[in-house]
């Protein structure tokens, strides 16, 4: 399955997520945890997700799929960062994978579709695939109901899917991604500096009316917008730069 995609477009970055559902000790079934931080999840995030009262879905992800990197020590690590959330943490199973990222410049071919993570239908800052993927066989769907009604299977008719789902999703993948790229060089100052920021009562209006999981990059747009955030970002921005030698 996976050789399909690389068939038709060689080169798509990739994250790789490292999960498992496990027990704690919370009964807090309505709040969902992130954690940030290059130690345990370089380039990604963290995260608990309750799924009952008791249960939830622990697991971290980095962003580079690179030899020394290690899902189980990564996932140790965050175990490791915050003894107090995870000390009574009993794992009842593991799970893990990769997620491609980034738009694909070719998901059809004749006789064919690609959809879901094949397709890399994926969202660039979450690694979330079931929202898009659904966008996605619905777009694949329509098409193929109009292809096999005209009798029509050429690589010219197919080619019709790719350019519905560029104009449904293109703008959004391709604006995450751009968001993403620059995430990967933040350090954890530049991300205490970020969410501090962001945790200002202005932010957190904006990050409440906008704020939209499948679609982050409409907030984007509005902090981008927002004068105080622009002087902020361009002093995160400047920092890295200078860490780079760049000036
Ligand atoms: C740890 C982790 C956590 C995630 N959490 C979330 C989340 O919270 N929310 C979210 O939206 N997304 C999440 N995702 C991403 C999401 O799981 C995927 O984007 C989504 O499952 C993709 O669906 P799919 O049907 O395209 O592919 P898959 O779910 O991978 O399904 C492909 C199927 O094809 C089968 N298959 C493979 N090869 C063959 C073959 N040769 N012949 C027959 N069958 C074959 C596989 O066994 C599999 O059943 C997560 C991913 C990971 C790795």
């Amino acid at each position: 399955m996976a050789s399909i995609p690389r068939w038709l477009n060689p080169a798509n970055s990739k994250a790789v997520m490292y999960a498992a559902d496990a027990e704690l000790q919370s009964t807090d079934t309505s709040t969902i945890s992130v954690f940030l931080g290059q130690d345990f999840a370089p380039g990604w995030f963290g995260w608990i997700i309750p799924l009952d009262a008791g249960t939830c879905r622990v697991g971290t992800g980095f962003a580079q799929v690179q030899p020394e990197c290690s899902p189980q020590r990564y996932f140790q690590q965050l175990e490791n960062s915050y003894p107090q959330i995870f000390k009574d943490l009993k794992v009842i199973r593991y799970t893990g994978g990769t997620v491609p990222l980034g738009l694909m410049s070719k998901i059809y071919s004749s006789h064919a579709m690609l959809v879901g993570d094949a397709a890399s239908q994926t969202k660039p800052i979450s690694g979330g695939g079931i929202y898009m993927g659904l966008r996605g066989a619905k777009i694949c769907g329509q098409i193929a109901v109009e292809a096999l009604n005209e009798g029509d299977l050429s690589e010219t008719k197919m080619s019709c899917y790719q350019k519905l789902w560029e104009k449904d999703m293109g703008e959004e993948i391709i604006s995450a991604m751009a968001h993403r790229e620059s995430f990967l060089d933040f350090s954890n100052e530049d991300i205490d500096l970020i969410i501090r920021f962001l945790s200002k009562p202005q932010c957190q209006e904006l990050l409440l009316k906008y704020g939209d999981i499948d679609y982050p990059s409409h907030l984007a747009k509005k902090l981008f917008d927002f004068g105080p955030w622009k002087n902020s970002f361009l002093k995160v921005a400047l920092k890295i730069a200078d860490y780079a030698n760049l000036m």
